[in-house]
């Protein structure tokens, strides 16, 4: 699944197909219907957390909920800009012309 992080208020949004923004509203993201690649407002950032890994951790957190283990950890990442399912687009631009704000976007 992807999260976004934003670079304005550093919250973190988990993305939906239907668009979500962060607690100060100058970042937004969702799913496109492909379900896998997503698009957001730079400069936000794209958090990735193994899928697998969470439902293991689910598990094993369901199973023990007092218990730390290696079982409960999971693996995540930030996608680098070259990942070719997460877009950015430019925030209020984005509204405006999707097509230009993406010109605009993070450094190639
Ligand atoms: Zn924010």
């Amino acid at each position: 699944m992807k999260l976004m992080y934003c670079a304005h208020c550093q919250d973190i949004v988990r993305l939906f197909p239907e668009k979500r923004s962060c607690k100060c509203g100058k970042s937004w993201g969702h799913y496109l219907e492909d379900k896998s690649t997503t698009v957001q407002t730079w400069p936000s950032l794209s958090i990735g957390i193994a899928n697998p890994d969470f439902v293991q951790a689910e598990r094993a957190f369901a199973s023990a909920p007092k218990t730390f283990s290696p079982e409960i950890t999971m693996r995540c990442w930030i996608n680098p800009v070259s990942e070719p399912d997460v877009t950015f687009v430019q925030g209020v631009q984005a509204e405006e012309s999707p097509a230009a704000a993406e010109q605009t976007g993070p450094p190639q």
